[in-house]
């Protein structure tokens, strides 16, 4: 079908992403360009690389009119924080792209930077700088939210480095989290700084579609298949097993541990993170194996 007549929406976003980065030069200092949770390049401190990130959130789309802004703002940049922490890294430096219709209150604009730096507090994070500006006539607000960070090269994680037999791991509890915690998570910047030095996981990745999209994501990108227990993820109190795997906006992590590690894992886990649960729901197989069959969690478009 011509581009010119199929819609984004018949394409969805992980096709649409690999038709328009096909094309795009690259530097020889890129270790890794889009399709993992941060790109990661070969700069900055020696031994560590630098980690880029860009992210946004719409009104109407990914919260409601009436959330309070300082919850909007913290999760503006909350988000972008957890993409960092998927890759093992320090989030470091932050832009701040604010969008908002004209008609809005000074005190409005301000409760957000509020919440922006809240979240910027608690992770040691810079705002350096952005943008405002106005939409047209009944456009939507946004933020968008462009971040640093930085990470050990031997500690960086992909998506991509899962084999078969690596044991799926993911933190926290999944399920409902439009009732609040997307307002309100806690990016997982230290534990998953811990899990690289002390489990090295071979891939990883956040949670933010829904684990029914995010899944197949991580086991396409180690050319994986997947095998895990439904009845082993870790529902949020109230919820389905349905809800964890489609709701979305969990921003916990997701892990492939090497076998030979994950007795060593779940023991000192507990020790170090007693109040935060580590659940297995499987593990990685062979490519072609995907049960069960996933599909879903949230569309983009
Ligand atoms: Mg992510």
């Amino acid at each position: 079908m011509a581009d010119r007549n199929q819609k984004l929406a018949d394409l969805g976003e992980d096709a649409l992403v690999k038709k328009l980065v096909k094309d795009l030069k690259t530097r020889s200092d890129v270790a890794v360009a889009a399709g993992d949770d941060c790109a990661v390049i070969r700069r900055g401190k020696r031994g560590h690389y630098l980690l880029l990130k860009t992210d946004c959130v719409i009104e109407g789309v990914h919260y409601a009119a009436d959330t309070p802004p300082s919850g909007v703002g913290y999760k503006a940049l909350a988000r972008a924080i957890s993409d960092i922490a998927a890759m093992a890294g320090q989030p470091q430096h932050a832009l701040i792209t604010l969008i908002l219709p004209a008609e809005r209150s000074v005190s409005y604009a301000r409760a957000i930077y509020r919440g922006l730096s809240r979240a910027a507090k608690k992770h040691d994070i810079a705002i350096v700088g952005g943008e405002t500006a106005c939409p047209a006539k009944g456009g939507n607000a946004l933020i968008s939210v462009t971040l640093t960070g930085s990470v050990t090269t031997n500690h960086c994680c992909l998506r991509s480095g899962g084999r078969p037999g690596d044991v799926l791991f993911v933190t926290g509890k999944l399920g409902g989290s439009l009732k609040g915690h997307h307002l309100r998570f806690e990016p997982r910047v230290t534990q998953a700084a811990w899990l690289a030095r002390n489990s090295k996981p071979r891939a990883m990745m956040d949670l933010s579609d829904g684990l029914a999209s995010d899944l197949p994501r991580l086991a396409l990108a180690s050319d994986c298949g997947y095998r895990i227990d439904v009845q082993a993820l870790p529902c949020r109190r109230g919820h389905s097993i349905t809800q964890a795997l489609h709701d979305g906006e969990d921003y916990e992590l997701l892990l492939a541990v090497p076998a030979r590690n994950v007795a060593a894992l779940t023991r000192n886990w507990n020790k170090r993170f007693p109040a935060l649960p580590l659940s297995k729901i499987g593990e990685l197989t062979k490519p072609g194996i995907n049960e069960p069959l996933l599909a879903g969690g949230w569309q983009h478009f």
